[in-house]
């Protein structure tokens, strides 16, 4: 999390910005909401119950977009909807949050999932005319 006055990152257990003095409190009080949201969404995810966790995920996103797992959560759901793209988009969010991130592994995965269908003969008439070889 980065201070919204002057893009200051925020150290764990600071009431106040270390460079401009801000009030950390408010926005402490948002993320823990949007954490709670978040922990709501990925317990309705183990549960299978997608639909709910979708709802919960973007509640914690409309409080903060600057958590890669809040992403990461949106890409496996829309993922798990058929929207490749869209995973796909909100995977590259998270890793730009977290680089070294999950994010990495999911991208990479769906690539190679991609490239997969796009080989299956059965899905591909023009290879599926050729003989084996
Ligand atoms: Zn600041």
């Amino acid at each position: 999390m980065r201070c919204p006055v002057c893009r200051a990152e925020y150290r764990s257990g600071a009431v106040l910005c270390r460079r401009c003095g801000l009030d950390w409190s408010p926005l402490l009080a948002v993320l823990d909401q949007a954490l709670a949201y978040h922990r709501r969404a990925l317990a309705a995810f183990e549960g299978g119950d997608y639909a709910l966790a979708a709802e919960a995920n973007d509640q914690a996103l409309n409080l903060t977009q600057d958590q890669d797992s809040f992403h990461q959560l949106r890409g496996q759901l829309l993922f798990l909807a058929g929207d490749f793209s869209g995973a796909a988009q909100a995977w590259r969010r998270a890793l730009r949050l977290a680089p070294d991130g999950e994010a990495q592994r999911l991208l990479q995965g769906l690539q190679e999932l991609l490239l997969a269908v796009a080989g299956d003969v059965s899905l591909n008439p023009t290879i599926g005319s050729q003989a084996p070889l």
